[in-house]
């Protein structure tokens, strides 16, 4: 039942007379037929007792926080945390226990835990000890809080957050009384570091269904609360997201949209691979539909957000850096917002120049490559998360991501894509900016089918531009070097 490394860990707990669990989430994940990512265990051995027993049987082993009774182990390469079974009281901050308990129940300690799917542990035998009913809330998919929900949440505010991101992992609904108890929370979010608060967020776009994380998030007033951020110099509050609270029930052109902007954006997300780049491009890439100075109507009467994708942009960057989303992702989502409104049609000269202005934004054809895929991948869902009668602009969408594919196969954007490297020119002209400018100019022409980008033909429209000139162009460079020698 359980990998031979924490069978191991077990058995040598057990052997010097102590009990030992496999307890929390690798035990909801087992019984839901998931493989854990990761094994705890708890023990009613102490912390100190336990590095002995460490020692003793040669395991590496390190306290984290032994004040809370953790000590992590590393059994045969697989880390392995192994706490000491306790209680937790709670003070003022929104998420760290104030003071911790050591116990000798199994049941005492499984009450501490946040929900009753989370509340259970399985020893080496296989027998289960489920005291709140998780088992049977884990069959019929719902999340719900151990004991009190107010308290529940009033001790620990991040378990708000946990429970909107459990709920999109599994796939849960969450028990009314627990999920009203989170609404009630609000206020304690303002507790929680915006890199905690971010972490969960993340977890709940990469999930199975993050639109039933977000729309958890929402209904529970998480997405308007405020939360900590703090660096060197001071501490300020900054509001979660606010910016995709707005999107519920602004509606949009029925023309091209069957849903308003909050619904789409969450069909858009769900259309996209788990990734978290993706996700968060799906997550806001309309998140400026129907702002002040965005939202119109267009000739015919119709709504209309004209060049939302730019303010779409800057708030997209706004939100990503207040919530200390890794710079690389946040720097790719923005580009994927403002170019999330621009195709061409897929035709080679349409599409050629597009890859142009994009190649701008990029240092290499990888690069390029990768933010046209996802610029591509992004779009089909945004078209799937429109109107039913989309098909022909799929069909569009699809020869377009062809056609990328073949053009990037075999058209340069950048010199490192030549068939002749600067060298080459460079015995022509000399070192220096010329070489460069050469390249671009044979980068153009290539793209402009005036040539191919094969070594010979390249070498031969050199020859025939610079031959007669490459003494002669040798000779001046090495003038302007003696030259700026002597200055
Ligand atoms: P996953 O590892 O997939 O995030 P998990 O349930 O294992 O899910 P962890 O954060 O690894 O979550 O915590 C392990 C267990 O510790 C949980 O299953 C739960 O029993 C308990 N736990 C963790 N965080 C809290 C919390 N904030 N409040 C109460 N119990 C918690
Ligand atoms: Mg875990």
């Amino acid at each position: 039942m359980f990998p031979p490394p924490v069978e191991k860990l077990l058995r040598i707990l057990n052997a010097s007379g102590y009990q030992a669990y496999v307890v929390g989430g690798a035990v909801r994940d087992i019984l839901l037929g998931r493989t854990p990512r990761e094994y705890d265990l708890a023990t009613n051995a102490c912390p100190k007792a336990l590095q002995d027993l460490a020692a003793k049987h040669n395991l590496r082993s390190f306290p984290k926080g032994v004040a809370f009774g953790v000590v992590s182990f590393v059994v045969d390469g697989m880390p392995i945390e192994v706490a000491t079974f306790r209680t937790e009281t709670y003070g003022l901050d929104a998420h760290r226990p104030e003071k911790v308990d050591f116990l000798w129940a199994l049941e005492d300690d499984l009450a501490r835990r946040d929900f009753t799917v989370n509340a259970m542990a399985l020893d080496l035998d296989g027998r289960l000890h489920d005291p709140f009913g998780g088992q049977e809330d884990l069959r019929r998919g719902i999340l719900r809080a151990v004991g009190d929900p107010d308290e529940r949440f009033a001790e620990d505010a991040l378990r708000a957050f946990r429970a909107c991101r459990f709920a999109a992992e599994c796939g849960f609904t969450i028990e009314p009384r627990t999920l009203a108890a989170i609404s009630r929370a609000r206020d304690r979010i303002a507790g929680l570091s915006v890199e905690r608060v971010r972490d969960e967020i993340e977890r709940i776009l990469l999930s199975l269904y993050p639109a039933t994380g977000c729309e958890l998030l929402r209904k529970a007033g998480l997405l308007e609360a405020q939360c900590r951020a703090r660096d060197a110099k001071q501490e300020q509050m900054v509001p979660v997201l606010p910016e995709l609270a707005r999107l519920y029930g602004v509606p949009q052109n029925t023309r091209y949209h069957t849903f308003d902007v909050w619904r789409h954006t969450m069909l858009v997300l769900e259309g996209v691979p788990e990734e978290i780049t993706l996700r968060w491009a799906a997550l806001l890439h309309d998140v400026a539909k129907g702002m002040p100075g965005v939202r119109t109507l267009n000739r015919r009467g119709e709504l209309s957000d004209p060049a939302h994708e730019r303010l779409g942009a800057t708030m997209a960057r706004e939100v990503l850096e207040r919530l200390r989303v890794a710079p690389d992702c946040a720097r790719r989502v923005v580009w994927l917002v403002r170019q999330h409104m621009h195709f061409p049609v897929p035709e080679e000269k349409a599409v050629v120049k597009w890859l142009r202005r994009l190649a701008l934004d990029f240092k290499d054809r990888e690069g390029l490559a990768e933010g046209v895929g996802q610029l591509l991948i992004l779009r089909e869902a945004d078209l799937k998360g429109g109107k039913v009668e989309i098909r022909a602009r799929l069909r569009e969408n699809a020869r377009l991501k062809e056609l990328v594919g073949d053009v990037l196969g075999r058209i340069p954007f950048y010199p490192a894509d030549l068939a002749v490297k600067g060298r080459v020119v460079a015995q022509y002209l000399g070192e220096g900016p010329q070489v460069g400018a050469v390249l671009e100019g044979l980068v153009q022409e290539i793209q402009e089918g005036k040539l191919a980008n094969e070594t010979e033909v390249l070498v031969a429209a050199l020859e025939k531009r610079f031959g007669k000139k490459k003494n002669q162009f040798i000779h001046k460079e090495n003038d302007r070097r003696w030259r700026n020698a002597e200055k």
